[in-house]
């Protein structure tokens, strides 16, 4: 494939390719360009110029495009669908919610795009009018990764878009396909130049977008670790970022929950797209007396879950991304054996899949947080499950962490569960619905996990600046104007 520059396909000015693999079975599915700097600079002119005249746009007539966009994807709903799983690897079913996800996100914005502009304050004089206007930035740069690319992607530029901006997108180099099939397909009827992708290696296309003079706002979604990399690289230019970075979630399971409902909550919360979500659950809470019972039933239901390619309707957990992803969890599990963690399902590659980067679901017991299992982000379908005595060393447990996304917690305790939203330090708190995202609701992360909010007002908010505007009708002096004392 080629990139998508100023409403039409480009080539990039270097010959070489990136080669997009299917993680099922590792064979190549296509190749995009690994672009360069210098195509960086023609995707950013274009989306510069595009500003001028896209920021003029009424928002109604965005609302009708972004609408437009949602209807076009609608259309091409099953080939976007089994693409994303092709270069993803996660089920079918699970890309198909996020297909869903995403154009509805675009429906979303389009209407919320329309509905605010800003406010009237009140003035400190009679005859004056003071507005709070909102006004787009220009040139977003959009960084996503490969875990869910549409989803993540339209969580920015749908608001980004609705906002007046305009954007160039740089998608993860192991999922970009899906990508460029969308707008092609679903953005054609925007304006030539509002939405641009280039496609390219981080370190490169990647460095050259967060470096761009032209490029006001950085929206980036991935690791803490190329986080802090673009925060340092932008310092010196005042960018604006919005960081969606890494976590370490928490599942706090309490001394009244169903053992069924809380076997089944976790395995999803843990193990969907094979346990490579940031808001995956990385470390599960569970009060002594129950664990033995609890870790059992839970071990019993993952040995369950069928294994295979996403493609095939029956497949509940895919393969990993690659081979390095699966060998960061193969080290996390060593570790924590090592130390003297118990394995009671999984813990190796499932030795029917030998092509695919599969790990079998794992559960592991006798876990502690000197272990990198409990500390660092596995990224990968592991279910490590500490014991606690009291609900206040429950909630201490879910804080002891660098990172700050989400934390979940099953109980019908009204009592606990205001505890632990007021305590636990984490952007998103699900209470018995683990991992379910609301249009309205804003997602980001605390400490570590980042910076800004996406979905909700907040998401929309976060690609507008504000300007306060003074006006004096009268325009009369001033009394505490010079000369000061007597006038
Ligand atoms: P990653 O390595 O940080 O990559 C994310 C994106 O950044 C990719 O497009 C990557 O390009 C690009 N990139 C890499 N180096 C860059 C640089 N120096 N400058 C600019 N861009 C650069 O993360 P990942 O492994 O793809 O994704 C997994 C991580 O994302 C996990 O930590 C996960 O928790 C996090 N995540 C967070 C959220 C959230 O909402 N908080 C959601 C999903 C995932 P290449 O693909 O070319 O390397």
């Amino acid at each position: 494939m080629k990139m998508w520059i100023d409403g039409r396909w480009a080539d990039s000015t270097a010959a070489q390719v990136i080669e997009v693999t299917d993680p099922a079975t590792a064979e190549v599915l296509d190749t995009v360009p690994a672009g360069t700097p210098d195509d960086v600079a023609r995707a950013v002119a274009a989306a510069r110029a595009a500003f001028a005249a896209w920021r003029q746009v009424t928002a109604v007539e965005r609302a009708q495009m972004l609408h437009g966009a949602a209807a076009k994807m609608r259309e091409h709903f099953d080939e976007l669908a089994r693409l994303l799983t092709l270069e993803e690897g996660k089920p079918l079913p699970e890309n198909e919610e996020e297909v869903d996800w995403s154009l509805n996100t675009l429906d979303y914005y389009a209407e919320l795009g329309r509905h605010i502009r800003g406010r009237v304050i009140p003035s400190p004089d009679a005859g004056q009018l003071s507005l709070v206007l909102k006004e787009p930035y220009g040139v977003v740069g959009c960084i996503v990764p490969w875990n869910y690319p549409l989803l993540l992607l339209l969580w920015k530029i749908a608001p980004a878009l609705a906002a007046g901006n305009t954007v160039v997108v740089k998608p993860a180099s192991l999922a970009p396909l899906t990508t460029l099939r969308m707008v092609e397909v679903a953005f054609d009827h925007f304006p030539p130049g509002v939405v641009n992708v280039v496609t390219g290696r981080g370190g490169v296309v990647g460095d050259a977008l967060v470096t761009h003079p032209d490029v006001p706002v950085i929206a980036f979604t991935g690791s803490t670790a190329v986080g802090q990399r673009i925060a340092r690289l932008t310092a010196g230019r005042m960018k604006k970022l919005h960081l969606e970075l890494g976590g370490k979630d928490p599942f706090v399971i309490a001394d009244d929950a169903p053992l069924e409902a809380a076997v089944e909550a976790l395995a999803y919360a843990a193990l969907i797209n094979a346990g490579q979500v940031c808001t995956s659950t990385e470390r599960v809470y569970v009060p002594r007396a129950m664990l033995p019972q609890f870790a059992e039933a839970l071990a019993e239901r993952v040995g369950r879950l069928r294994l295979g390619p996403g493609i095939e309707p029956t497949t509940d957990v895919g393969p990993m991304i690659g081979a390095a992803e699966r060998a960061k969890v193969e080290e996390h599990v060593a570790e924590a054996v090592a130390r003297g963690a118990r394995v009671l399902a999984g813990g190796r590659r499932p030795p029917h899949l030998a092509r695919g980067a599969y790990y079998e679901p794992t559960v592991l017991v006798d876990v502690d947080h000197t272990m990198a299992i409990m500390r660092d982000e596995t990224f990968g379908p592991t279910i490590p499950i500490m014991a606690y005595d009291t609900f206040d060393e429950a909630i201490a447990l879910a804080n002891d962490t660098e990172y700050g996304l989400g934390a979940c917690l099953y109980t019908h305790d009204a009592r606990k569960v205001r505890r632990f939203y007021e305590e636990v330090r984490a952007g998103t708190i699900w209470i018995n619905d683990p991992l379910t995202d609301n249009y309205a609701g804003p997602f980001g992360g605390m400490k570590m996990s980042g910076l800004g909010r996406e979905l909700g007002v907040e998401g929309l908010e976060e690609f507008w600046q504000t300007k306060h505007v003074h006006w004096d009708m009268e325009g009369g002096i001033k009394d505490y104007w010079y000369p000061y004392g007597e006038k």
